[in-house]
Formats: structure tokens, C-alpha cells, sequence
């Protein structure tokens, strides 16, 4: 039986795509059991509407929905694509379910820092897991995943 097509945030995938050249990888255990259950599909928002890799870190601005990068440059096409384009991969592909990176200005869900730049979270999502919502996928982030895949382990 072919497996559902899940989102993931490539950072998660062990992909350096951060904005300092790293990733954020699952430990392998979560990984061979997301693998046991879905085909993952690995996107990241940020390199996809244009961004290099590693940059400058970014925030958004809740209130003024703006993304900008430490240096002060406004990136809020870049990140408005990357999402727009995530959106079309989940619609290429039939996806309906998305796991993001948390806090990300992009991928986080929930939680993200406020554009101060001072490690200060605020309620609120970055801009692809906004989009994606409200365009009707399920997002859950990286530790929403572990519980969702290790309660389906048990059951
Ligand atoms: S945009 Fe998303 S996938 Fe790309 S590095 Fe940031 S959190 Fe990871």
C-alpha cells in the first residue's frame, strides 16, 4: 500500500538549509517511525522564495505581518513565496498534513519570536504554516509529531 505524502520542514531532514547552515534533524528513531508511516516530502519555504543559504537570522513582526532580517532588510516577499510555493507542492501532491520547524518566522506554529531580535516568543505563526492552515492542511510541529507518531506506535 503506497504511504501518504507528508510536508516536512527540510531542516528537519537532516538538509543544512538553516539560516546558519545547520539542520534541526529528528533523532532516528522518530525519523524510521515517520518513514514507517508516510513518504516525506522535504521543503524549505525560505530557500525556495529565494533566500541563500546560511543568512542573515529573520523575524517576524506579528503586528505588521513584515519579515526582516537582522541587518534590517525586508525579506517579506521572499518568505510570502516560499510559503506560496509550499502551498502548491501540498496541492501538487495531494499532501494534507505538514510537520514544521517550531519558532520558525516561517515554519513555526503557535509560537515564534516577536522581530525584536531578543529570543522573545510571542503567540503566532510564521508566514508558510499560516498559509498552509488557512488554506485548510493539518500542520503540527516536530514535537506534535513525536507525540502523534509514538501514540500511534502504542496503540
Ligand atoms: S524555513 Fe523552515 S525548513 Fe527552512 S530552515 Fe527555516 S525552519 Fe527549516
Amino acid at each position: 500500500m503506497r504511504k501518504p505524502k507528508i510536508l516536512i520542514s527540510a531542516c528537519l531532514c537532516r538538509i543544512p538549509c538553516r539560516y546558519d547552515g545547520r539542520n534541526s534533524a529528528f533523532d532516528s528513531d522518530t525519523w524510521h517511525l515517520l518513514e514507517d508511516s508516510f513518504e516525506p516530502v522535504a521543503t524549505c519555504p525560505e530557500l525556495i522564495g529565494g533566500l541563500p543559504c546560511p543568512r542573515k537570522p529573520c523575524e517576524l513582526e506579528t503586528k505588521s505581518k513584515s519579515v526582516k532580517s537582522s541587518d534590517g532588510q525586508d525579506l517579506t516577499k521572499n518568505f510570502k513565496l516560499g510559503a506560496q510555493l509550499a502551498l502548491n507542492i501540498c496541492k501538487n501532491y495531494g499532501i494534507g498534513i505538514a510537520v514544521l520547524k517550531s519558532k520558525s518566522p516561517s515554519c513555526g506554529k503557535g509560537k515564534i519570536y516577536d522581530g525584536s531580535f531578543s529570543r522573545n516568543l510571542v503567540e503566532g505563526n510564521g508566514v508558510t504554516c499560516d498559509l498552509l492552515i488557512s488554506n485548510g492542511i493539518k500542520v503540527m510541529d516536530e514535537n506534535q509529531l513525536k507525540v502523534f507518531i509514538h501514540g500511534r506506535e502504542g496503540n
